[in-house]
């Protein structure tokens, strides 16, 4: 449903009185939508039914029980998982078999569980527990993961932001900000980010795993949650933390971390840790006094379900014939509604699953709440900042896999109204 053919004209070349009919033009539209009752959703980054569908088949799975070294799966132990599985994925996140554990259901899980351990325990370079150390501090490349916020704030760690550019966290930034030693770490989506979809280069890796910190024991925490989520043919491959951080002599600063929940199932995935031979010990160290070992089913169930790294990739491409036609219709839909009146900018993701829309500074929670009224539900304006808060109050993410491609068109034609008569709005009061 599109209601608005429009003129194109940049909003700042209207005179007031065109301002003040463009004004009006806006809000009709935006009444009709208003009037038509929708019920649309683009508020999370969750898979489509049909994507999960793709992997239906887990649910008959594992034949057997028993692995390729003989392990029965249904009983305990095991802590660092199945091997086979965390072969296959040391493959696919380019790292060494030895340096990965396959865990449960979910990664955030894993990152929470790892700033637990270090605040209680230290890490395997740390003085002593983090917890009582003071104040600590974590470098938040913005926009970012509105969870990842929300965990350090649950933890008691303050936040400091740098900007994302277009290869990486601005690195100029992060080294000033860790010459302060209660600067303990950082977070990173390194390849297709959320919501920026920005992937860090090699460089820019290579600055971060080498540079002086006044924290000893300062930590990356490499969140690789869309390593594999390729919206073109061209596959960007992650930059190699692991193996510059120890070439560096930094061994110890990265953790990584993956999972087959946007892959598989979300809610019956599995996710994977990363790190030094050491932090790997270290972590299921401390993972072995709550748990006896994972759920190796869901592990062989996996494996038998994608058989080798081909089989993921393959896996990849049927999920990237579904939501890529999403990602062409918000883009589409930007372009015809918004250019040619110059008031937001967007992404073009390669991968991932987000769209990061930046409106008229001042004018993104209006958007929201316009949006929300016409129902549209979106993210909260300033999700992806630390504490909710977007000084600019500008960004949007955009999260276009989960409703079929006709409510994400239906979706996207309410918020370019909603954006237009934000900033007509805005204009006009200035
Ligand atoms: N990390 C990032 C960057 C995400 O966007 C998400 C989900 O949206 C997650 C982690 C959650 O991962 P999991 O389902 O493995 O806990």
């Amino acid at each position: 449903m599109r209601i608005l053919e429009e003129p194109s004209v940049a909003l700042s070349d209207l005179s007031s009185e065109e301002l003040s009919a463009f004004v009006e033009e806006q809000r009709a539209a935006y009444e009709q939508y208003v009037a038509a009752g929708l019920s649309l959703d683009l508020t999370r980054g969750k898979p489509s039914a049909e994507q999960l569908d793709l992997s239906e088949r887990l649910l008959s799975l594992p034949e057997g029980h028993t692995s390729a070294d003989g392990t029965d799966v249904r009983n305990y132990g095991g802590l660092a998982g199945l091997p086979e599985l965390r072969a296959l994925f040391a493959e696919l996140l380019g790292v060494e078999p030895g340096q990965i554990i396959a865990g449960g259901n979910s990664s955030l899980t894993l990152m929470s569980d790892t700033l637990v351990h270090l605040l209680l325990h230290g890490g395997v370079d740390s003085e002593g527990p983090w917890a009582g150390q003071g104040t600590m501090r974590f470098i938040c490349p913005v926009p970012g993961y509105d969870r990842h916020f929300a965990l350090l704030e649950s933890l008691g760690i303050e936040m400091v932001t740098v900007p994302m550019n277009a290869d990486g966290p601005d690195v100029a930034a992060v080294k000033e900000l860790v010459k302060d030693p209660s600067v303990k770490g950082m977070w990173l989506v390194p390849t297709y980010g959320n919501p920026s979809g920005i992937t860090c280069s090699q460089e820019v890796a290579a600055e971060l795993a080498g540079m002086e910190t006044a924290a000893p024991d300062f930590k990356i925490l490499w969140d690789n949650a869309y390593a594999l989520h390729h919206l073109t043919d061209t596959e960007v491959k992650s930059a190699d933390i692991l193996s510059l951080a120890s070439a560096s002599g930094h061994p110890h600063r990265p953790v990584v971390f993956a999972s087959t929940s946007k892959i598989t199932f979300a809610g019956a995935g599995v996710a994977f840790l990363a790190g030094s031979t050491e932090t790997v010990k270290w972590f299921t160290g401390h993972l072995g006094k709550s748990s006896i070992g994972p759920d190796k089913v869901n592990h062989l169930r996996h494996m038998q379900f994608f058989g080798d790294a081909n089989g993921v990739r393959a896996h990849m491409a049927k999920h990237r014939a579904i939501i890529k036609p999403k990602f062409d219709a918000v883009d589409e839909i930007l372009t015809d509604d918004l250019a040619a009146h110059e008031v937001a900018t967007w992404t073009r993701p390669e991968g991932g699953y987000f769209v990061s829309l930046d409106v008229l500074p001042g004018t993104a929670a209006r958007v929201v709440e316009l949006a929300k009224a016409a129902g549209v539900a979106l993210t909260p304006a300033g999700a992806s900042f630390p504490h909710g808060k977007d000084p600019q109050d500008t960004n949007i993410r955009l999260a276009p896999t989960l409703p079929p491609l006709s409510e994400v068109r239906d979706a996207m034609a309410v918020v370019t109204t909603c954006v237009l008569l934000a900033a007509a709005e805005r204009v006009t009061a200035s």
